[in-house]
């Protein structure tokens, strides 16, 4: 007996798109093809695909969502991962901002939390580590295999403390994420600018700076023997700097961008002010460009949303002032439909290039696949359904409770349909159909 049947799909796997239908039972994927529909015709619950393109739930390996110490009322695990189901992101990997997850019980104090929140399936990454004297093999066992730490500020690490915390990591198996930007070469920049208009954070926060902390941080990682994870890569400069530990192959080197670098450029703040204020910043439209090639030819290993949520009330009083607001941008529900709006159906990257991007690759170096990110027979049920639709976005389409996204009026061509998790509609056009509590924590292997 098949419990639900997802009929005339156009399916996504690594090779291709083909017609077919996937057949779901007890939670897990139970047949995928195209003869599953005659088979399996009584089905308890039928979906028309109706020629919408089924991926797996997207698995989000970077973005901010609980922090009670930091986020106002209203914003927590449980309004973002809603957020995140009705983008079709099935999977989240969360990582700390203001309040530190150092020690094992930390970690396990928030994985608590968020248990009781979940509306998806979610791991958790360790950080901000600004001290070397740290339980890398308590985390371990606790549950993840990840370290972030930053070579800038607000959670700035110096070099001796990166290099320590790589070589424990890097000992006991696990992988280091940094924030790539080098403080010394942002607070010069910061020291000659005066104003307070929106335009003037561009300045702030200088390419170079980028560029010096990939290099330098490829060379920590070799000298420490740690596997490498660079986040929210925002240059395509930034990519080709990185490429080089890439193909030296000595220890692993991943690179991770974000969808605002690849909508927006510094030209985009003129119009957007406050709602594009972000670290690192925006760059220029010629690197916006060879960001797009970088994530073509595989330079850029995933994409991840880097979704940090506030309010939109917050976020205006950067028009007086871009130093006040906190950056970050909103964006777990929107990046699936940007990518297939923007890049699929604009020719920049393929159906099977976008699910290795924003799927597969990410399941695996979470450790998760193919019980994620993948539509393989009996792996679980994780599935957006995708449609083609004109549409402007609008903040008042989301499920987000901030209320504002940086995309509002762009005209895009795609709309996650139906979200299925667990073999659960959990989402249907963004409406949230599932509790808080139903994603399960993923003990991440090493
Ligand atoms: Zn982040």
């Amino acid at each position: 007996m098949t419990d639900r049947l997802i009929e005339n799909a156009r399916i996504v796997d690594a090779a291709g798109v083909r017609p077919g239908s996937i057949a779901i039972d007890d939670g897990r994927i139970a047949a995928v093809g195209p003869d599953v529909a005659s088979d399996r015709g009584d089905a308890d619950d039928l979906i028309d695909a109706d020629g919408m393109v089924a991926l797996p739930g997207m698995v989000d390996v970077h973005n901010h969502m609980h922090d009670p110490e930091l986020f106002p009322e209203g914003i927590d695990f449980a309004s973002e991962t809603a957020s995140a189901a009705a983008g079709g992101v099935t999977t989240v990997v969360e990582l700390p901002t203001q309040t530190p997850i150092t020690s094992p019980e930390s970690f396990r104090a928030k994985r608590a939390d968020c248990e009781g929140l979940a509306h998806v399936d979610f791991g958790l990454v360790a950080g901000n580590v600004d001290d070397p004297d740290v339980d890398v093999e308590g985390i371990l066992a606790a549950g993840t295999p990840d370290f972030k730490t930053f070579t800038a500020e607000p959670y700035l690490a110096d070099d001796g403390t990166i290099v320590s915390l790589m070589e424990q990591v890097g000992d006991a198996g696990g992988k280091v994420r940094v924030h790539c930007e080098t403080q010394g070469i942002l607070d010069h920049a910061r020291a000659s600018i005066a104003g307070t208009d929106p335009d003037v954070y561009m300045d702030s926060r200088p390419l170079e700076a980028e560029l010096d902390a990939i290099s330098r941080m490829g060379w920590f990682a070799e000298y420490a023997d740690c596997p490498l994870h660079v986040v929210h890569v925002s240059s395509g400069s930034g990519a080709r700097e990185g490429e080089r530990f890439e193909s030296r192959a000595n220890v692993p080197v991943t690179l991770e961008t974000c969808p605002h670098y690849l909508a927006f450029s510094k030209e985009d703040v003129a119009e957007k002010g406050p709602f594009l204020k972000v670290n690192p910043s925006l760059k220029s439209p010629a690197e916006v460009a060879r960001l797009w090639t970088a994530v073509r030819d595989g330079t850029i290993d995933l994409i991840a949303s880097e979704h940090f949520p506030t309010y939109r009330e917050d976020r205006e009083r950067g028009w007086d002032d871009i130093w006040e607001p906190y950056a970050g941008l909103p964006g777990i529900e929107t990046t699936l439909e940007f990518l297939v709006s923007e890049g699929v159906h604009e020719d920049r990257i393929s159906w099977p290039r976008l699910r290795e991007l924003v799927c597969a690759r990410p399941a695996r170096e979470a450790g998760i696949y193919p019980r994620k990110g993948s539509l393989r027979v009996g792996t679980d049920a994780d599935i957006a359904l995708v449609r083609e639709e004109r549409f402007e976005v609008s903040a008042d389409d989301l499920r987000f409770a901030g209320g504002w996204t940086p995309y509002e009026g762009q005209e895009w061509s795609a709309r996650v349909d139906t979200v299925i998790a667990g073999g659960e509609v959990i989402a249907r056009d963004h409406d949230v159909r599932s509790e808080p509590g139903r994603g399960e924590f993923l003990a991440r292997p090493q």
